[in-house]
């Protein structure tokens, strides 16, 4: 199993309709990013867009730091000392 990245990949470019697959860190509070496949930029400066970017970020972090405190994952121990939340 390869190591979850989490991308956004509904990024579709006006121009060449390339599907940009992009990192939640990429895209958040930017307001443009370039096409990967013909440099178009690309306007992600909706507010809508950006706050639906931003709550899925946070539902991923959280089910991070869930399945972190179920402890079904020892790989990555040199993480922060588990919180009792
Ligand atoms: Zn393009």
């Amino acid at each position: 199993m390869v190591e979850p990245t989490y991308m956004i990949d509904d990024l579709f470019c006006p121009h060449c309709k390339h599907v940009n697959e992009l990192t939640f860190a990429e895209v958040l509070d930017k307001d443009e990013i370039a096409c990967r496949n013909c440099g178009t930029m690309i306007d992600i400066s909706d507010d809508k867009l950006q706050a639906r970017w931003r709550q899925d970020a946070q539902n991923i972090k959280k089910m991070e730091h869930d399945r972190r405190v179920s402890g079904s994952d020892h790989t990555h121990s040199d993480d922060s000392p588990l919180s009792d939340r």
